[in-house]
């Protein structure tokens, strides 16, 4: 292992591998990314649903998304890997009226930064996802540029051309302190060694407040737990079938193989890094899913899963250097959003680190802003 890096990156899931593409792609020096697990993507980012979505209630988060899907979009060109962007589209179903009142809010302002989202009438929806009741429905919103991605073909092909470009890249190796000179770092204590190096970039999802505590810094990102269900062979699942959300019920959907996703966040869940399965989430996530779709009766559970949200008290992601330890720079709290925003964290990190003005706002995204009182709640959080 290197002893000496000119960046340090802590953590090997989706949001690391990105973060160290786009700084190698500039030449940044030394880069290793330090991997607690014996293989990457062994966090959350294994964990995900693979939705990748631009409508979201703030302008940072539509454009943190729009500047993914267009570098998801050109991924083998950037990479030199395949992977699949599956543009289905993500359709939000409304049948309450303060929802439609919201959603018609969020589309206008989706529509200034110029995404394509558009409104559909209740009759519209089976065209994209037939078999869903739609008697309660009033509106849905539904932009045809989201879709589906598969969390590991990604982070596999950014992983790829990590090494390629020269990227260390050491598992079961915990970071385990972290020294400084001052206020500044200098060490990365780890189970496989030190690392001296004069910067450290906190992509350790769930447990990034734990790293950034170990620099006697802070970072406001809290783990939940949540859960997934996967069903067998459904014959209305057709290749178009689009991401699906029920705003009412918070239930989500998608295609999976031949069958169907299914998740559901269980807001009342305390903050814990437990990820065991709870047969009673599951079976509150069928509840839903079958008042929704009726012919999901006969389907058969094929899989299911636990995994854990990084969030932030306003599930908006935390971007920048931390407000007390110099050469700390944070990455982190996407608050479920992580696989889909990882190739824009990617590039603005590598711009901000590299003193450039990042290519998107992301002033609201700073660690400061807490403390600051300067805080934008994402709503539009499943
Ligand atoms: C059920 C579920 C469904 C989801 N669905 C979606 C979705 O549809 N779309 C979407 O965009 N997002 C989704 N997400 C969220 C997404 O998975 C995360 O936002 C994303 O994976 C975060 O990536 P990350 O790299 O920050 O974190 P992780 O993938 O968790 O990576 C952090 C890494 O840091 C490592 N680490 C921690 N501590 C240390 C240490 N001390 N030393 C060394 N390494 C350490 C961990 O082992 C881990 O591998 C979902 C999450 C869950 C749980």
């Amino acid at each position: 292992m290197r002893s000496r890096a000119d960046v340090v990156v802590v953590g090997g899931g989706i949001i690391g591998v990105a973060v160290a593409f786009y700084l190698a792609k500039r030449k940044f020096g030394q880069i290793v990314i330090v991997e607690k697990e014996p293989f990457l993507g062994a966090g959350s980012t294994s964990k995900a649903a693979g939705g990748i979505r631009a409508q979201f209630s703030t302008k940072a988060n539509i454009e943190m998304s729009m500047l993914s899907e267009k570098l998801f979009c050109q991924f083998k060109e950037d990479t030199g890997s395949e992977a699949l962007f599956d543009q289905v589209g993500y359709l939000f179903a409304l049948s309450e009226d303060a929802d439609v009142k919201t959603y018609t809010k969020q589309y206008e302002l989706q529509r200034s930064v110029g995404l394509n989202v558009q409104l559909l009438k209740p009759e519209d929806i089976p065209t994209y996802a037939p078999h869903i009741r739609i008697d309660d429905i009033k509106l849905a919103t539904f932009c045809h540029d989201d879709g589906l991605g598969d969390p590991s073909e990604f982070l596999r092909g950014y992983e790829k051309a990590d090494r390629e470009m020269g990227v260390g890249i050491e598992m079961e190796c915990e970071v385990t302190g972290i020294a400084r000179n001052g206020d500044k770092v200098t060490t990365v204590r780890t189970s496989k060694g030190d690392i001296s190096t004069p910067l450290i970039v906190n992509c350790a999802g769930a447990w990034s407040a734990l790293i950034a505590r170990m620099a006697g810094g802070d970072v406001k990102v809290e783990p939940y737990k949540r859960q997934c269900v996967t069903t067998g062979e459904l014959d209305f699942v057709k290749p178009f079938f689009p991401m699906v959300v029920d705003v009412k019920s918070g239930l989500y959907f998608h295609k999976e193989s031949k069958g169907l996703l299914l998740g559901w966040a269980d807001k009342d869940m305390k903050s814990s890094f437990d990820v065991s399965i709870e047969p009673d989430y599951t079976d509150t996530i069928i509840e839903k899913a079958l008042d929704r779709i009726p012919q999901l009766e006969t389907a058969e559970i094929a899989n299911q899963w636990a995994g854990l949200y990084e969030t932030t008290p306003d599930h908006q992601a935390i971007i920048g250097w931390d407000t007390e330890v110099q050469g700390l720079f944070h990455v982190t709290g996407f608050s479920g959003h992580g696989f889909m925003h990882a190739p824009a964290a990617g590039v603005v990190t590598s711009e901000i680190v590299a003193g450039q003005k990042p290519t998107i706002d992301i002033s609201s995204l700073g660690p400061e802003r807490f403390a600051r009182g300067l805080v934008h709640h994402e709503t539009n959080v499943i």
